[in-house]
């Protein structure tokens, strides 16, 4: 490099790279973009990311710092993978280091070298392979249509059933494109599913396979990361992070479960993974593979658009039929806990028959709310605007936003009175109340807290598998990936919730849980029914969700968000800030929306107001919620205006980020 001005990219929350000369000790010739560096920063030296090099700076030559060291001999990343890096800074609108800096495993963001020989793991065992199993003609078709042109960009949106065979799709995909010497990336939701999802490949591809997710070691992370990096790992199956992985010779990226909300990063660079995905095979010139069972609103706008091609498994592959669906009235009727009559009744005569049943609450705990009977005190969270969820087990008090805890008190802390009543049902609860009435039946609770300890998922996994469970009760963990085949009877506990929640979104994923829970039951043999307990059977989209199924269900709602200019009609950004005085979050969103609205007509703005959420951990948050009918107007307006807050005084006084496509409102 001839220039020598290093432009360097450090992990702070600032938008800019930071100027350098190259110091006496090192060669400006030997440098390039994508080489770690360790740069003066601050009095003490970090590393840094040489992004590029320039002529002049804007500041004066004898104002600049040297830097003496480089960590990297070559660059760490390519120039493609930098151009995704880059792409990633500018859509996103975040600070260029804290984006270079998620690329890279946590020992290369500490500098740690790269060793130089290649680290080879030791040889895994032969798997057993698994019996060969012949695609039906609905699979056929569809890996034909996806594979048509496999060194082109397409992308594809694989809409299957669940159990419709796509994992079958994605690795006969897989082997064609290793056969033909390129790579795969495979992300999917939840660590939890890793294991399994990598066991059934491992059978399936006879080749090199690495995974990459958050509980693996630094070590093994690192080593696997390279192994992609280098090509000696021909898939790579990972969770959200792992879209960051640079592959030598990239040929196949595939998202599963692409509606999945754990593709959204909800803090500090706040990026999906399913939408950089499709960036990457766009840059790459290869294909991608979306699938789900309920694809997001946003995916099906765009296959109806013609941007991603459409795909279909209409049927279980496995044979099984569709399960039948029924809404359980709750208006006026007995309601015995949280259930009503009619499902006691249902779950009995399953029990009877020997089969699994499996009941539905998005809320884990023991009860949402404390409150004492004689002056209607309630438990809330001292740090947070929300009320303490009960956890008897524990006999805690939970805060579910920021995990504070604390005993019950032993009176009401407002009038003394001794009666503190348990209100409204969470996971722990439910199970109780099965097991004092089914006390023949062994029931079984999987959520967050009991799935905490390590293993823990693995032997309830284990216990459900070989019947020993026969109740199963669990939150939204039991609705991602498995199979249960021996599941006839599902019991959604509450629909409301979802049919009020107050985010525009609130009834996409509803229906998104419903039919993915429906989905985990039944077989050819053992058909599943579902029961959906509600107050609003006559709810226009929950009929049209039962009678018509998802799709009839996600046109109705692409009519309404298309008339109410919602995404995915409209692109939204969401301005966050945050202090422990309320004005001062609001004095910057002021600010902020005088700015913007000075440089940018376009983009519509509303607020500040009060975040849904209005105070965590003890500080006041509120928004500023921005609209365009064009992505590009972001793109091309928010960059001056984040770099004028970014110096202003507000900005200093509060805790502020932008979310581009923001997902949760709260
Ligand atoms: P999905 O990923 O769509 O939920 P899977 O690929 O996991 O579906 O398939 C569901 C079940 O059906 C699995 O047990 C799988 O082994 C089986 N299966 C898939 N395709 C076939 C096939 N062509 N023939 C027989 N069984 C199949
Ligand atoms: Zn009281
Ligand atoms: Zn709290």
């Amino acid at each position: 490099m001839r220039d020598t001005i290093l432009q360097v990219a450090v992990d702070v929350p600032l938008r800019r790279r930071f100027d350098y000369l190259p110091g006496a000790r090192i060669k400006a010739a030997s440098l390039s973009p994508g080489m770690r560096l360790r740069a003066p920063f601050g009095g003490r030296k970090r590393i840094g990311l040489l992004l590029g090099c320039a002529a002049r700076s804007a500041i004066a030559p004898d104002k600049l710092k040297r830097i003496d060291e480089a960590v990297d001999a070559a660059p760490l990343f390519d120039r493609s993978h930098l151009a995704l890096l880059d792409w990633a800074v500018r859509y996103y609108q975040h600070p260029v280091g804290e984006v270079m800096f998620t690329a890279m495993p946590g020992l290369l963001r500490q500098g740690r070298v790269l060793p130089t020989a290649d680290e080879e793991p030791p040889a895994e065992e032969a798997k057993e392979p698994a019996a060969t199993i012949h695609l039906n003609p609905d699979q056929a078709a569809a890996v034909e249509a996806l594979a048509a042109d496999p060194r082109a960009y397409r992308a594809h949106l694989l809409q299957g059933v669940t159990g419709s065979g796509k994992t079958e799709v994605y690795i006969e995909l897989a082997r064609r494109v290793v056969a033909a010497g390129e790579q795969v990336l495979i992300l999917v939701p939840e660590i939890g599913l890793t294991p399994q999802f990598l066991e059934r490949l491992r059978r399936r591809l006879p080749t090199r396979i690495a995974a990459l997710h958050s509980k693996l070691g630094e070590a093994e992370r690192l080593r696997n990361w390279l192994a992609a990096r280098d090509g000696r790992a021909r898939v790579i199956v990972g969770t959200r992070s792992a879209v960051w992985t640079p592959l030598k010779h990239p040929g196949l990226f595939i998202v599963d479960e692409e509606h999945d909300l754990s593709y959204k990063q909800e803090s500090g660079f706040r990026y999906s993974a399913r939408d950089v995905a499709v960036m990457r095979a766009r840059l790459a010139e290869r294909p991608i593979v979306l699938g789900s069972a309920t694809p997001s609103l946003e995916s099906l706008r765009n296959a109806r658009s013609g941007k991603f091609r459409l795909s279909r498994l209409r049927r279980r592959a496995a044979g099984a039929a569709a399960p039948v669906i029924r809404l359980i009235n709750l208006q006026n009727q007995q309601i015995r806990g949280a259930f009503s009559h009619s499902l006691l009744q249902a779950l009995q005569e399953n029990l009877e028959a020997g089969n699994q049943s499996l009941l539905f609450l998005n809320r884990r705990g023991y009860a949402p709310a404390v409150l004492c009977h004689g002056c209607g005190w309630i438990a809330r969270c001292a740090r947070c605007s929300i009320n303490m969820t009960w956890h008897k087990a524990d006999k805690r008090l939970v805060c579910h936003h920021c995990e504070r805890r604390r005993a019950l008190p032993s009176a009401c802390p407002e009038c003394d009175g001794e009666r503190l009543l348990e209100v409204g049902h969470g996971t722990q609860r439910l199970s109780r109340a099965i097991a004092e009435r089914f006390p023949q039946a062994k029931v079984l609770r999987i959520d967050r807290d009991s799935a905490r300890r390590r293993g823990s998922m693995d032997e309830m996994l284990a216990q459900i598998e070989s019947g020993a469970a026969q109740i199963l009760i669990g939150t939204q963990m039991l609705a991602k990936g498995h199979h249960f085949p021996a599941v006839t009877l599902v019991g959604i506990v509450d629909a409301d919730s979802g049919l009020l929640g107050a985010d525009f979104r609130a009834t996409e994923r509803m229906a998104q849980l419903i039919t993915q829970v429906s989905g985990r039951a039944g077989r050819a043999d053992k058909p599943g029914v579902v029961y959906i307990q509600t107050h609003y059977p006559e709810h226009p989209l929950l009929r049209l969700l039962i009678q018509q199924g998802y799709d009839a269900f996600a046109a109705s709602l692409l009519r309404e968000r298309r008339q109410a200019e919602l995404p995915p009609y409209r692109y939204l950004a969401l301005l966050r800030a945050e202090a422990r005085d309320s004005a001062v979050a609001v004095a910057f969103l002021e600010f902020a929306r005088e700015r913007l609205a000075a440089m940018a007509a376009a983009i519509a703005i509303s607020g500040p107001y009060a975040a849904p959420l209005e105070k965590k951990q003890g500080r006041y948050r509120h928004q500023l919620l921005l609209q365009a009918a064009e992505r590009k107007l972001f793109q091309s307006h928010l960059g001056d205006w984040l770099l004028e807050l970014e110096s202003s005084a507000a900005a200093k006084k509060a805790r502020w980020s932008l979310d581009i496509d923001p997902q949760d409102m709260i």
